[in-house]
């Protein structure tokens, strides 16, 4: 037989789940276009990289310096980018292939695209 206590306690951890998932998907949401910001930035810093190294062969300027400083700062952006891209996995259960990009179960042992050991 079922009670009103049941019921409620049901329909309560029912709102929860939903709840939980909700706030999930607003996270998600939120982490893909922080991801997306980062590759525009990315981008932007890309293409800079090849206005400077197009200018410095005009000009014949000694740019190694900046070229430096700009790298250093591309592989910052890209490993941020990394890290949010593995939190998105996180909350999707997956797990995304460092060779291919493919994405994967988070209890996957090899790439499904390029059978690559993933290691997670
Ligand atoms: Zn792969």
């Amino acid at each position: 037989m079922t009670t009103f206590d049941d019921v409620f306690s049901k329909a309560k951890s029912v709102a929860e789940t939903a709840g939980k998932k909700t706030s999930e998907m607003i996270e998600v949401t939120r982490l893909k276009l922080q991801a997306a910001e980062m590759e525009k930035d990315i981008a932007a810093m890309l293409e800079g990289l090849g206005r400077l190294v197009y200018e410095s062969r005009k000009e014949d300027a000694d740019v190694a310096g900046k070229l430096d400083d700009c790298c250093l700062k591309l592989d910052e952006r890209y490993a941020e980018l990394v890290k949010v891209r593995a939190k998105i996995d996180e909350y999707r259960n997956q797990v995304t292939c460092k060779n291919c990009g493919a994405q994967n179960a988070d209890d996957a042992v090899y790439c499904k695209r390029c059978g690559v050991k993933l290691s997670n």
